[in-house]
C-alpha cells in the first residue's frame, strides 16, 4: 500500500499563536514554523507557552528540515526549544534567518544548527518534499508562503498573509506563482484564518502613513510610538514619517533595537543618514523634533509603555504634552490590559492615539474577501483552515463553502488531529498531543495545570501559615498553634477569626493523634475559612518537634 501524506497541526489551530505544523510521509517529517504564544492574564508567572511537540520526540531521526515562514514570534519563538530536541537544517529567507540567528545566539545554539538561506521564488528539496517559497505581504518583510510538492500531490501553505497592492516595501504577494500552482493542480490549501470573521478587505499598510502624517504634524511635543518589536514594516513607516516631518527617531527596548539593527544590516530597513539617534541624545533634543519608537503595545506592565503608564520607567518619564501612538491591535485576551494602560497614559497627561481613533495600525492578515481570492486563485481540492481560534477556523470553512469547495472536502481540526491524504482522498486520523508547554523562567514543561491552579488560588485568596509545635514523645501539641496570613483578610480586624481558627487547629491536631497532623490541620482550617469567609486561602501547617 502506498504511503499517505500526514499533516499534523501541533500548534496554532484552535488558538492564536504558537504555530507549528508537521508534514509526514513514511519515515520523513518536515516541520513548518516553531512559534510561541504569550500567556493569558490568568496564567500567573508564565513567561510564554510553546507547542507540545512530544509526538516528534521518538521520531527525531525522521525530521529532515524546519521551515520558518516569517520572523514573527508566533512562528519563530520556540526555535531554541525545538532545535535542542529535534535538530535539523533550518530554511528561511534572509530577514527571517537574521531574526532566528539573534535567538539562537542568545541560546548559545547558533553553531549547532545548519541555517539555510532561501529566497522567495526558489525551491529546495527536503526528503520526499520539494518546497517552493513564494512571496506574501504581511506586517514583516520577507514573508513567504509554501508550495510543497509531496508524493501524493501539491499542498499550498499560505503562511500569514494579506493581499496589499501598496505594501511598505512595494513587493506584492506573488499572484503569478499562485495561479501557476492552480494550473498544476493543488491537492490541498492550508490558509491563515486570523481575520476570517472580518468581512471585506484588510486596508493597505499605506493607510497608516496618512495617520502617522496627521499625528506627527499635529503633536505639540514628543511622539512615542508603541508596536511589536518584530513589526519591521511599521518601524520603516515611522522612519519615513520622521523624514517627512523633520523629526529624529530613537529606539527604546532591547528587542526592538536588535531587530532593527538586523533588518538594517540586511537591507530590509532603510534609514536616512543621521535620522536615527541614540535615546540619551534624543532626550536632550527639542520635544517637537523627536519620536521614540518602543514596545509595550499590548499593555505589558514590564514593557516600556507599560512602565511609562505607571511611572516606573528608568530612562525617561512621560511628560505633559507627549503623544503616545499605540500602533497595534490588542491580541485577543489583552484588550483589558491595553485599555487600562491607555487610561493611565491619559491620567499622566499624555494624548493617546490608537485605532479606531485614527488608523495607526492595520492588520497584517487577510480578511474574508482576500481569503476567498486566495482559494479562487489556487483552486484546491481540499481545504484546511489554519492559524486561528476555533470560531475563526469555522468561519473560514464557511467562506470555503461560499466559493464552492464541497463541505466534505473541508477539514476543521484543532491541534493534534492528524489529517491524512492520498491522491484522491482526505481523512481524519488519530489524535496526538497538541497542548501547552509552559515556559517559566528557565524551566520548560515543569509547570502543569496544578501549579497554575495553586498560583491562581494564592492570587485570589492569599495564604495562611499555621505553626504547630509538637512534643516528640507524647505527639501532643506543646504550644498553642500560631497563625500568620498574607493576602487573606485584614489581620487587625480578624483577631476573633484567628483565635477560633487556632482552637480548631488544636482540636484537629489532637484528633489526628500524632498521625498526619499537618495534613489534618490544613484540611480542617481550609474548611473552616471557607465556611466563615467563603474564601479558600492556601493553608500550610508546619510541624516543629520539641
Ligand atoms: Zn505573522
Ligand atoms: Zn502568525
Amino acid at each position: 500500500m502506498a504511503n499517505k501524506l500526514r499533516i499534523i497541526p501541533i500548534g496554532g489551530l484552535g488558538e492564536v499563536g504558537k504555530n507549528m505544523m508537521v508534514f509526514e510521509y513514511g519515515r520523513n517529517a518536515l516541520i513548518v514554523d516553531t512559534g510561541l504564544m504569550f500567556p493569558e492574564n490568568d496564567m500567573l508567572g508564565i513567561d510564554y507557552i510553546i507547542p507540545d511537540y512530544s509526538y516528534l520526540r521518538d521520531k527525531a531521526d525522521f525530521v529532515r528540515g524546519i521551515i520558518i515562514t516569517h520572523g514573527h514570534e508566533d512562528h519563530t519563538g520556540a526555535i531554541k526549544h525545538v532545535i535542542e530536541e529535534l535538530n535539523a537544517p533550518v530554511y528561511a529567507t534572509p530577514l527571517t534567518r537574521g531574526l532566528l540567528e539573534v535567538k539562537l545566539r542568545d541560546a548559545k545554539l547558533l553553531d549547532k544548527v545548519t541555517l539555510n538561506t532561501v529566497q522567495a521564488g526558489e525551491s529546495v528539496t527536503i526528503g520526499p518534499f520539494t518546497v517552493e517559497f513564494y512571496h506574501v505581504c504581511h506586517s514583516i518583510p520577507d514573508s513567504v508562503g509554501l508550495g510543497i510538492t509531496t508524493p501524493v500531490g501539491l499542498v499550498v501553505h499560505s503562511g500569514d498573509f494579506k493581499i496589499d497592492h501598496t505594501p511598505v516595501d512595494g513587493w506584492v504577494t506573488d499572484f503569478t506563482k499562485l495561479s501557476e500552482f492552480a494550473s498544476r493542480g493543488v491537492l490541498a490549501l492550508l490558509s491563515d484564518s486570523t481575520n476570517s470573521t472580518k468581512p471585506g478587505w484588510t486596508p493597505s499598510e499605506a493607510v497608516v502613513d496618512g495617520a502617522f502624517d496627521k499625528v506627527f504634524r499635529d503633536a505639540p511635543g514628543r511622539v512615542i510610538v508603541a508596536t511589536f518589536a518584530s513589526l519591521i514594516s511599521r518601524i520603516q513607516q515611522v522612519v519615513n514619517a520622521c523624514a517627512r516631518h523633520k523629526r529624529k527617531m530613537a529606539l527604546a527596548g532591547t528587542s526592538m533595537v536588535e531587530n532593527a539593527k538586523m533588518a538594517q544590516k540586511l537591507g530590509y530597513l532603510e534609514v536616512p543618514e543621521g535620522l536615527l539617534v541614540p535615546i540619551d541624545q534624543a532626550l536632550e533634543m527639542p520635544k517637537n523634533k523627536m519620536v521614540i519608537m518602543t514596545t509595550g503595545s499590548q499593555g505589558e506592565p514590564s514593557a516600556i509603555v507599560g512602565r511609562l503608564a505607571t511611572g516606573r520607567n528608568r530612562q525617561f518619564d512621560l511628560l505633559e504634552g507627549d503623544t503616545v501612538v499605540i500602533s497595534a491591535h490588542p491580541i485577543p485576551g489583552n484588550e483589558e490590559m491595553v485599555a487600562r494602560t491607555i487610561n493611565r497614559l491619559f491620567q499622566r497627561g499624555a494624548n493617546v492615539i490608537y485605532d479606531p481613533i485614527l488608523p495607526v495600525h492595520v492588520s497584517g492578515h487577510a480578511s474574508a474577501e482576500e481569503q476567498k481570492l486566495l482559494m479562487n486563485l489556487v483552486k484546491p481540492k481540499f481545504f484546511v483552515p489554519v492559524h486561528g481560534e476555533l470560531r475563526q477556523l469555522h468561519q473560514h470553512a464557511a467562506l470555503a463553502r461560499e466559493v464552492g469547495i464541497p463541505v466534505e472536502n473541508v477539514a476543521v481540526v484543532e491541534n493534534g488531529t492528524v489529517i491524512e491524504f492520498t491522491e484522491e482522498a482526505m481523512t481524519i486520523g488519530e489524535r496526538v498531543p497538541g497542548g501547552y508547554v509552559y515556559v517559566d523562567g528557565t524551566g520548560v514543561g515543569d509547570i502543569g495545570p496544578e501549579v497554575l491552579r495553586e498560583r491562581e488560588n494564592l492570587a485570589r485568596d492569599g495564604f495562611v501559615v499555621v505553626n504547630l509545635v509538637v512534643d516528640r514523645k507524647t505527639r501532643k501539641l506543646a504550644e498553642k498553634p500560631l497563625i500568620l496570613s498574607k493576602g487573606f483578610v485584614f489581620v487587625r480586624d480578624s483577631a476573633e477569626l484567628f483565635s477560633t481558627a487556632a482552637k480548631k487547629a488544636e482540636v484537629a491536631a489532637f484528633n489526628a493523634n500524632g498521625q498526619g497532623v499537618a495534613r489534618a490541620v490544613e484540611e480542617r482550617l481550609s474548611e473552616f475559612f471557607y465556611t466563615e469567609m467563603k474564601r479558600r486561602p492556601m493553608v500550610f501547617a508546619i510541624v516543629n518537634e520539641v
